[in-house]
């Protein structure tokens, strides 16, 4: 076989295996890729060429003594600049960290180094991980390498494009609402928000703690599988890992490949089909149903009815917790010190230095978030949205005593232009009005591709499917019906909210 960079993860590691190249040749391969396309994409934040072929070549000599460290040993992998890499430049996409250069590594990184795969570079983001777009970044946005007018998505936009753009076969995202899977749906990459608990917190820089998950963006599910199979498992220094055996994904992947679906239950949620989708995203959507159907599938509507809320609720655990995780960049023990003039307090320094180093975005989270969580509001604001955080879980528990899977398109849109909506949080907030209530119930979540609506010309539409477990579509057993039809939604990028937003919790 002869790989290419348009080659998968896999075939590359098959290739490897054959001997028909080497792991040095492949990272070269890619590196050469980013000197020639990442002026324009711009998906990498730091880029390693020394490191990488280092690792590279140890991948190689192991090979040559008749040993690998893991399926994927000698693949390359770019890594979401929001993970601590040991010696290599840590931004998360802010100016407040420029500079800081970590003394260890992720767990995420430690796994993808113990199994031998070298990391060519840290990718682009929106500052702490917050936004949709990838503009939020200090550095610059990343350019959807499909159409480079348009956005990659975010906030792992870089991950992403870097995929998309064949300048890494396999990338770290991570998503607290989102990141990984709307930026999967934009680019036409497949993103897997894993279980929380699944994979390790440790070395991740906290955006919200109890949302966070790092996974993989890849370009087909298979990869995806080969990549979570090294990141995920026990780590005893996160307490919140899951300390259980888990089954191969790979060998789930390759059991789903045989396209028989009949026994499986899917549930199309009855708030996340309905109005407020670009006609394209739905039509795809639809299409991708049909052949759910056609592979066996039971389809069926299933009501989430507490979905409604769950970006209200998301938007005051995420700020709350954000800004107590933000409040250890205080200019003394990391990346940038502003020191104003005269005889500055250190109460002083820290306000110059966050001033300059946090970008609009994080300033209005941390300031939501202190409110939310002050005397006075706790119960009103805060207390409530985890209250309709257990009732998002409860419907999930529901759903899934119905269905395996529960299925909705990724984002309402396709990739937006650069700048459109740039100064509105709000239009930005809605891109992920699906993908948010995936993690404060903790469900694991992937995005694949469905095709490029023809309307528009933009980009491609996915679906997610919240997934109970990954062995329950091959337990369930149900007669097949008729698939669900809903009416097509209007066009909607502007600020307002689809209907079933604007209904309020008693409605
Ligand atoms: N776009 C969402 C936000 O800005 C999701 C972020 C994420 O998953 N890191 O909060």
């Amino acid at each position: 076989m002869t790989i290419t960079i348009r080659s998968t993860a896999a075939e590359m590691a098959q290739a490897l295996a054959d001997g028909t190249v080497t792991s040095v040749e492949l990272t070269e391969l890619h590196l050469d890729r980013i000197d020639a396309v990442d002026g324009a994409v711009h998906a990498f934040l730091h880029i390693d060429r020394d490191g990488a072929l280092e690792q590279a070549a140890a991948a190689d000599a192991r090979r040559a003594a008749g040993e690998t460290l893991s399926p994927l040993d000698g693949v390359p992998i770019a890594v979401k600049d929001v993970l601590a890499t040991e010696g290599l430049p840590t931004t998360c996409g802010s100016k407040i960290l420029e500079g800081w250069i970590p003394p260890y590594d992720a767990t995420v990184v430690a796994k993808l180094k113990a199994a031998g795969l070298p990391i060519p570079g840290k990718t682009n983001m929106d500052e702490f991980a917050m936004g949709s777009s990838t503009e939020h970044s200090a550095y610059g946005p990343t350019h959807n390498p499909r159409d480079l007018d348009r956005i990659p998505g975010g906030s792992g936009g870089g991950s992403a494009a870097a995929v998309a753009a064949f300048e890494a076969p396999l990338a770290i995202g991570t998503d607290t609402g989102g990141s990984i899977r709307q930026p999967g749906a934009v680019t036409g990459t497949v993103g897997v928000k894993p279980t929380y608990g699944g994979v390790s917190r440790y070395g991740l820089v906290a955006l919200a703690n109890s949302l966070d998950r790092a996974g993989p963006v890849t370009r087909t599910v298979l990869d995806s599988a080969l990549l979570h199979d090294v990141i995920g498992g026990h780590d005893p220094r996160d307490s919140t890992s899951i300390d259980r055996a888990r089954p191969s994904f790979t060998d789930a992947a390759k059991a789903g490949a045989t396209g028989d679906m009949t026994g499986v239950k899917i549930g199309v949620i009855t708030e996340l089909a309905g109005d407020g989708w670009q006609d394209g995203v739905m039509a795809r959507f639809r299409e991708s149903i049909d052949l759910l159907v056609k592979a066996g599938a039971e389809v069926v509507e299933v009501s989430c009815p507490s979905f409604v809320h769950a970006m209200a609720a998301y938007y005051l655990i995420l700020p709350a917790e954000a800004s107590s995780n933000l409040a250890k960049f205080d200019a003394m023990r990391y990346g940038l010190r502003v020191v104003p003039d005269g005889d500055p307090s250190a109460e002083d320094v820290m306000r110059a230095s966050r001033d300059a180093g946090f970008g609009d975005e994080v300033k209005r989270r941390i300031i939501l978030g202190t409110y939310a969580l002050s005397s006075g509001y706790y119960d009103a604001y805060y207390g409530r949205a985890q209250k309709v955080r257990t009732l998002i879980s409860r419907d999930f528990e529901a759903a899934f005593e119905q269905v395996d899977v529960l299925v909705s398109p990724t984002a309402p849109t396709t990739a937006f232009k650069l700048g459109e909506k740039l100064d509105d949080p709000i239009a930005m907030y809605l891109n992920d009005l699906a993908t948010i209530p995936a993690n404060p119930a903790g469900v694991p979540g992937i995005s694949v591709p469905s095709g490029r609506p023809t309307r528009t010309g933009c980009p491609r539409a996915s679906r997610s499917s919240p997934l109970r477990s990954r062995t329950s579509a091959s337990t369930a057993s149900a007669p097949r019906s008729r698939p669900c039809s809903r009416s097509s939604g209007a066009h909607r990028c502007s600020t307002g909210l689809p209907p079933f937003l604007r209904r309020r919790p008693d409605d």
